[in-house]
């Protein structure tokens, strides 16, 4: 009998118990010489069959119980006492077969969990030591400044102001920094909650046209929209409105920020079916395709001191990500170098309601 179900071995036990029972029996109406009454054999054989079945039971159930407590209790981290719920041993089942499932369950869990800590444990880490590079850099260039002003610099009315003007730009980038990781810190915290509304996604993006106009025609960049789209162009989708104008106001900083002097950015709005996809293109420096995969990280910069000089703090394409991914939404990168870059990303449509 290869792998016996318990109540095989309690059967087989009982049996080797009414068989010897039988043949004791036999053995001593032979020596006693005296005619066997199959009544009185069968009768008590059976009895004593039920009983020595009922006590193996109970024994090898007890039996059982006790070695896998502790098993259960270890794996589970339980209190003997709550293990006993686990504890319901059926002699029908192989117990021991059920335990070592668990175990082998356990182990796998373990493991994903050793794993799953090791790279918190490893992104912390990283995450840390790109903060405090980050914030290192302005920190420095701003003790510089002081520093040199201090030393007598801040007699010299040639240099005195435009010291304290660098000054005044560090401050701003790390107060960008500081202002960017927080909303990280609260979307990946969960923190963030989506406030859900209808709303006009192109009058939310002339909005954000209107706000960065000035940064884009320093650069003499066109904020345009595609054919057919004007001020009196309505698209409806229903998402939370404010991190919406976040994700824009990211995007269209980018365009300006990466785009070529004379070039255009340009926004378009395209019907999929339950969805709206927006896409913000823009025809400047572009991204080289090695960079893609991994641009949506926190800190990943294609020209660390282009990206610099520009104010950014590396972590506003992740936040763009967060916040579509918040809306159970997508968003993806197309771009080639030198030609252009366009970022699209799904909205769920509004009803007109
Ligand atoms: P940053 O603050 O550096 O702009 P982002 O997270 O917004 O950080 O962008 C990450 C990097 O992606 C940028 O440093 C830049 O190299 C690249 N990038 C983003 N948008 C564009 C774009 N429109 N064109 C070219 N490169 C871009």
């Amino acid at each position: 009998m290869k792998n016996p179900k318990p109540y095989q071995l309690v059967f087989l036990a009982s049996a080797v118990i009414l068989v010897f029972y039988l043949v004791t029996f036999c053995i001593i109406s032979l020596i006693v010489n005296r005619h066997i009454d199959w009544l009185i054999l069968i009768l008590p054989a059976l009895v004593l069959f039920g009983v020595s079945f009922f006590a193996f039971s109970v024994i090898f159930k007890k039996y059982i119980r006790d070695r896998i407590k502790l098993v259960y209790k270890t794996i589970h981290t339980l209190k003997l006492s709550r293990a006993e719920k686990h504890l319901k041993v059926s002699l029908k089942e192989d117990p021991i077969h059920a335990v070592s499932e668990e175990v082998m369950k356990h182990a796998v869990q373990q493991h994903d969990e050793l794993e799953k800590l090791r790279s918190q444990e490893a992104y912390r880490r990283e995450f840390l030591g790109n903060v405090s590079h980050e914030l290192k850099t302005p920190i420095f260039n701003i003790q510089g400044y002081v520093l040199t002003l201090l030393e007598g610099a801040y007699k010299d009315p040639e240099v005195n102001k435009v010291y304290l003007y660098k000054t005044e730009k560090n401050v701003e980038r790390m107060i960008t920094i500081v202002e960017d990781l927080e909303v990280i810190a609260q979307l990946e915290t969960g923190k963030l909650s989506i406030d859900y509304s209808t709303f006009d996604i192109v009058t939310l993006s002339h909005e954000v046209y209107d706000l960065l106009e000035d940064k884009a025609r320093q650069r003499s960049i066109r904020l345009i929209f595609q054919d057919g789209v004007g001020r009196d162009t309505h698209v409806l989708v229903h998402a939370d409105k404010d991190r919406i104008k976040q994700v824009l106001i990211n995007l269209i900083d980018n365009s300006i920020k990466y785009g070529k002097a004379e070039g255009r950015t340009k926004m378009s709005f395209y019907d999929m079916d339950e969805n709206m996809l927006v896409e913000v293109s823009d025809d400047g420096i572009g991204i080289a395709a090695e960079h893609l995969p991994r641009l949506f990280e926190r800190f990943y910069r294609v020209d660390q001191s282009r990206s610099r000089n520009m104010g950014g703090s590396g972590l506003g394409l992740a936040i763009v990500k967060h916040i579509i991914e918040s809306h159970q939404q997508t968003i993806n990168v197309r771009s080639k170098p030198g030609v252009g870059s366009t970022f699209s990303f799904t909205l769920a449509k509004g009803n007109t309601r």
